[in-house]
Order: C-alpha cells, then structure tokens, then sequence
C-alpha cells in the first residue's frame, strides 16, 4: 500500500508541471549540486555477498555514476561522501558517520542527495541451509516411549534479486524540516520547481518561528514528491534494462541520511548481493555501467520535468531524424 502512494503522489508529481511556467523569475534554478553517496565505507563494510562486500561495491558504482554525470551534464556540481574506503569523514561511528554525510549534503547546498547501496535478503549469500519436517519417530521404551519429529536439512539457493529505491517516511517530517530550515539559515533553499516561495530576503530567520515551520512544511511537501519522482524515474529505467523492481518505498529504518537531508533524497539498492548471479552483475564492469547509465538517464528526466519539458525516453527516434530538431537533453 505504501508503494502505491507512492508511486501515485510521483505520477501526480510527473503529470502536473512542477514548473509554474514561461516568464517566472527564478526558471534556471534547477539542479546545481548533486551530492553522491555511497553506502558504508571503512569499519563498515555494509553486507557481503559471496566474493564481495557491499561498501566496495557501492563506491565503484558511485564513482562511475559521477563519471557519468559530469559528462552528461558539465555544469552540475559533484559532492562525494567518500571517494575511498573510509566511512565519512574518518568518523569512529555508524551515527557520527551518517551526521557528517547530511551535514556534508546541507553546508554543500545540495540540490539532489543519491545514496547508493546494495541489499541483502537476510539470508547467507549464494546459498543456505534449510530445516523441515520430514515426518515423525517413535523413540525410548515402555512409558517413556514417545513421537519425535523428523527433520532433514536441505540447500536453498538464495534466487531474490532485483532492485529498490527508497525515500523517506512522510510521516517523519519532523526531521525533514528541520533539516531543510538548518541547510537553509543562510541562504534560499535551493528552489528545484523554480517557484519562489516569497522568502527572498537573507535575514536571520528564527527557525522555531512559524513562518520558519511553515516554509519548511513546504520546501519538504516539494521535496517529497521531487524525491518519488526521481526514485520512480530510476526504477523504470531499471525495468527497462530489464532487472526486477520492488518499485518505490518509504522506510524510517537506516535512512536517517535522507531525513536529515534538506534536499531531494533518494536511497537506490542497486541490486541484491546474497544471490550468486546478481552479485557477478553489480562487480562487472558491463553491470555497473548500466546501473549507471540507467540513474543517468533517469536524471535527465527528472533535470528536464522540473524544467519543465519532461523526454519520454520511450519514444522511438524517426528513422530519419528531422533536420532542424534538436534535442534539448544530449
Ligand atoms: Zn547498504
């Protein structure tokens, strides 16, 4: 049920033009900074697969995917959370490591904030053992005779695979805007839509004032659905290269990064590392680099729906194509 408000709230999002239309002041301002986030890192190694830990083989797709994003899109602005094996910022723990990796995302004026991990199905990698009841056995003598079960182990191949994205828990707004208030104390907050929301001058606003809840109420409303769209945008493209989607969904657990985030926030499991072929596929180069280039394309939709001209990337380019045409997204 969560996974289809969600999906709708991105549907409404993607139908209705976020952008308020020709001649509005602030048009340009769309995605300036991208922060990339990939999970775990250092003491934390995130799950393991057969041959492979989950933090070496986000860092490997994050670093492709700001590759990829640089050279689709020069003007956007990279912030890593890590660019080697260390959890953020050298912190000692898991929560130090999380604060510093929002903080990071809020200081660098984030406009879109990507964390990239690979999931785990709660079971041994590859394969694992299994008890059943096979039937029973009469055991000991006289009175103390009595009916045991039977059991049999036997291997189970661990077959879950595909992909998810996650955004944040509507109902735990509370962080969110704080989140949003605290990024912003300096400045505008980064105004993805292009709407003004009437808050155009710099001075100190006092972040427990109404008029400071209110605005926060609303940058988190357009975040929200700036987060379901994109999210939504990522996992059809992963069903287009054909992986499996468990879609968009909304989890309060783990992701405190992306409600400490006062930005559009997006959490992609990538793929599961316990199944022995998913895992070959998120450590090749050729898997990585279409995990890429579906988040890649995704952006460009999402970049060109908040500009106001969303592509259909389903469209079939004309055998031949019109001369004059040209395409705004290349
Ligand atoms: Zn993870």
């Amino acid at each position: 049920m969560l996974l289809l408000g969600c999906v709708f709230i991105a549907a409404t999002a993607f139908n209705k033009p976020i952008n308020p239309g020709p001649g509005h002041p602030s048009q340009k301002k769309d995605i300036r900074t991208i922060i990339i986030d990939p999970g775990h890192g250092g003491f934390d190694n995130g799950t393991h697969g057969l041959f492979s830990k989950e933090k070496d083989v986000n860092l490997a797709i994050s670093l492709k995917l700001g590759k990829a994003i640089q050279e689709a899109f020069p003007e956007i602005k990279l912030v890593f959370t890590r660019t080697t094996d260390i959890m953020p910022g050298n912190m000692p723990t898991l929560a130090a490591g999380l604060n510093y990796r929002a903080e990071l995302a809020n200081k660098s004026h984030g406009d879109l904030f990507i964390c990239i991990h690979g999931n785990s199905d709660g079971h041994e990698a590859g394969h694992y053992e299994v008890r059943r009841l096979v039937g029973h056995k009469y055991v000991g003598k006289g009175k103390k005779r009595k009916r045991v079960p039977v059991y049999e182990t036997y291997w189970v191949k661990n077959t879950r695979v595909g992909t998810g994205s996650y955004i944040w828990k509507a109902d735990r707004a509370g962080s969110k805007g704080t989140a949003i208030n605290q990024r912003d104390e300096n400045s505008e907050p980064a105004d993805s839509s292009g709407e003004n929301m009437g808050d155009t001058t710099n001075t100190a606003i006092d972040m427990s004032s109404p008029e400071a809840m209110m605005r926060a109420q609303l940058y988190e409303k357009k975040y929200f659905a700036n987060s379901a769209l994109f999210a939504t945008l990522v996992e059809e493209e992963f069903v287009k290269a054909g992986r499996h989607s468990d879609g968009v969904m909304q989890r309060d657990e783990g992701i405190r990064v992306l409600q400490a985030t006062g930005m559009p926030s997006v959490l992609i499991e990538t793929g599961f590392l316990t199944n022995e072929e998913e895992e070959k596929y998120l450590n090749s180069e050729a898997g990585q680099n279409e995990i890429v280039s579906n988040i890649v394309t995704a952006l460009k939709r999402y970049k060109a729906a908040l500009e106001g001209h969303p592509i259909n990337t389903d469209a079939q380019p004309p055998a031949t194509p019109p001369s004059k045409v040209t395409n705004p997204v290349n």
